[in-house]
């Protein structure tokens, strides 16, 4: 099975991927946890062009084919490799970032964005995706408590932006509602992860 795990800022996700993966090989899984660009030396660096500061001028839709490009290359270089050895692969964030972050968020529109990606993983979908969805206010009260910082004016327009990634990602569950779950991350980990290891029962049918 192919699984992805989405959701915004402090949602959670590492930890979950940790519990899942722990969860499956109990289950006998060989299991392959990775996240893009997943140390794939070309995916790394079409990553570092992103992020870099010297982009300033990186335009949206460069943005999002960048990040496409990065995908097709983790998902041919490791992923679909080790689907073939017949392992679980588990990653953290695939399409859907893109579908609700530049898609919905940063408003390029979720169908184009959707159509670079088809093009990218030749409409390569999931078998599962687990959205951990929180309140933005929560998910990132657990980031500044790591960083033991106060919320800050800079911060509060980041809210307004991850309550837009949370209204892409909520339209999305409702539209795929087959292939994503979604996950109420407002709670301690404990619950999240036992919520996914039903779910993960239910797919594999135990
Ligand atoms: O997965 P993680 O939460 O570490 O992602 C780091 C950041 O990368 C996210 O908070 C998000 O702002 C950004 N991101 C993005 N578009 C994507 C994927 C990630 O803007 N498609």
């Amino acid at each position: 099975l192919f699984i992805t795990v989405e959701g915004g800022e402090g949602a959670g996700k590492s930890t979950v991927i940790g519990r899942l993966e722990a969860f499956l090989h109990t289950y006998g899984f060989e299991v392959l946890s990775t996240r893009e660009p997943g140390g794939i030396d070309i995916a790394e660096q079409i990553r570092a062009v992103i992020l870099d500061t010297r982009n300033t001028a990186m335009d949206g839709r460069t943005e999002a084919l960048l990040y496409a490009a990065a995908r097709r290359q983790h998902l041919v270089e490791k992923v679909i490799p080790a689907l073939r050895q017949g392992k679980m692969v588990i990653c953290d964030r695939f399409i859907d970032s893109s579908l609700a972050y530049q898609g919905y968020a940063r408003g390029l529109g979720m169908k184009d964005v959707y159509e670079i990606n088809r093009f990218a993983t030749e409409d390569m979908m999931p078998d599962l995706t687990l959205y951990l969805d929180v309140d933005p206010e929560i998910g990132l009260s657990r980031v500044h408590a790591n960083k033991e910082r106060e919320v800050n004016r800079l911060d509060l327009e980041k809210l307004h932006f991850h309550e837009k990634v949370r209204e892409g990602y909520l339209q999305l569950a409702a539209q795929f509602a087959e292939r994503i779950v979604t996950i109420d991350a407002n709670r301690t980990p404990d619950e999240i992860a036992g919520d996914c290891y039903e779910v993960l029962r239910r797919k594999l049918g135990q």
